[in-house]
């Protein structure tokens, strides 16, 4: 099977079948198909979406309203996410301020790096960009806790809500930003490169961004995890066609060495996908049942998803990619 779209990644045209069709929870349903690069085996959406579809789908309402709420309006939402947001501030301020010092330090900084990809440990607040930051729930939190922060959103929303709240969000992309070659010790993109059209290019960009020394922090949904390998074609991570590329462990390290960087650290972290599979466990011991099951998944680095602390060459000089 052959295809005139280069991958991202390596550049290869040809494509294998893998037998996954998952269906667009947008646009009424519509089925794609998931192909895999013959030569680096990414994953990638079939047939592969145009700008137009996609702002179409972005734009539809159905898409936003998975994003978490905004931070001014947090009467609105409902107590577990307030709660969670609140343990989350927690944490990370703890994590800075302890810096992993005594049993309180240590479990902070454990949960920090583990859910909420802060780490690794010893990074002192710097200059910091989160890529795709949405409301800035993230850059909130870098801000108490010492860091210079700025966002890049392509929702204009997101923009207005974080600008609300002092935030300063550049409403460009990773194409079009209006930042300098080393600039940031802390580049972060959460729940983003499934999203971009050239990761490869997106990746290289990213580590031009960061000064030598500096980290990335990203997270992708994991087609190779244990939800996924059970659902196929169901499980709710192909989010197609929003989701263009399709990362497993293997891919999503060579994506990032590709671009000049060095994985570091590899977490697997679930969000709770599998309670989708069946109306049990949406039933508060369902939930409690799929909780307890995501911890051992992710103990066994098979979640729901990957989040991965690679950084920038210290040798790399200041705009190069080595
Ligand atoms: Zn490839």
């Amino acid at each position: 099977m052959s295809s005139s779209r280069a991958c991202p990644v390596c550049g290869d045209v040809r494509r294998q079948p893998t037998g996954l069709d998952p269906r667009s929870p947008y646009l009424r349903g519509r089925q794609y198909h998931v192909v895999r690069c013959a030569r680096c085996g990414l994953l990638l959406t079939d047939p592969w979406p145009t700008a137009e579809l996609l702002r179409q789908v972005y734009d539809s309402g159905d898409y936003y309203s998975t994003v978490e709420a905004s931070t001014t309006d947090s009467s609105n939402r409902p107590l577990i996410e307030r709660a969670r947001g609140i343990i989350r501030s927690l944490v990370v301020r703890h994590h800075f301020a302890l810096g992993g010092a005594g049993y309180r330090g240590r479990l902070a900084s454990f949960v920090a790096r583990r859910r909420f990809g802060w780490g690794p440990p010893g990074m002192s607040p710097g200059r910091l960009l989160d890529v795709g930051c949405g409301d800035g729930a993230f850059l909130l939190d870098a801000r108490h806790a010492g860091w210079d922060v700025v966002g890049i959103e392509t929702s204009r929303i997101a923009v207005e809500n974080a600008a609300r709240i002092g935030l300063q969000v550049d409403s460009g992309s990773l194409e079009d930003h209006p930042f300098g070659p080393a600039e940031f010790d802390v580049v972060r993109l959460w729940s983003v490169l499934e999203h971009v059209p050239d990761v490869g290019l997106a990746l290289h960009e990213i580590t031009k961004l960061l000064r030598p020394g500096g980290w990335v922090i990203l997270q992708v949904p994991n087609a190779d995890g244990f939800t996924a390998r059970m659902t196929g074609s169901r499980w709710p991570g192909w989010d197609v066609p929003a989701h263009l590329v399709h990362f497993t462990r293997k891919t999503f390290e060579r994506a990032v060495r590709t671009a000049g960087m060095l994985p570091m650290e590899i977490h697997s972290c679930s969000v709770g996908t599998m309670a989708g599979l069946h109306p049990l466990l949406k039933s508060t011991p369902g939930r409690a049942a799929v909780f307890l099951m995501d911890q051992v998944f992710d103990l066994l680095g098979a979640g729901d998803t990957l989040m991965m602390f690679a950084r920038k060459p210290l040798d790399a000089g200041l705009s190069g990619n080595s």
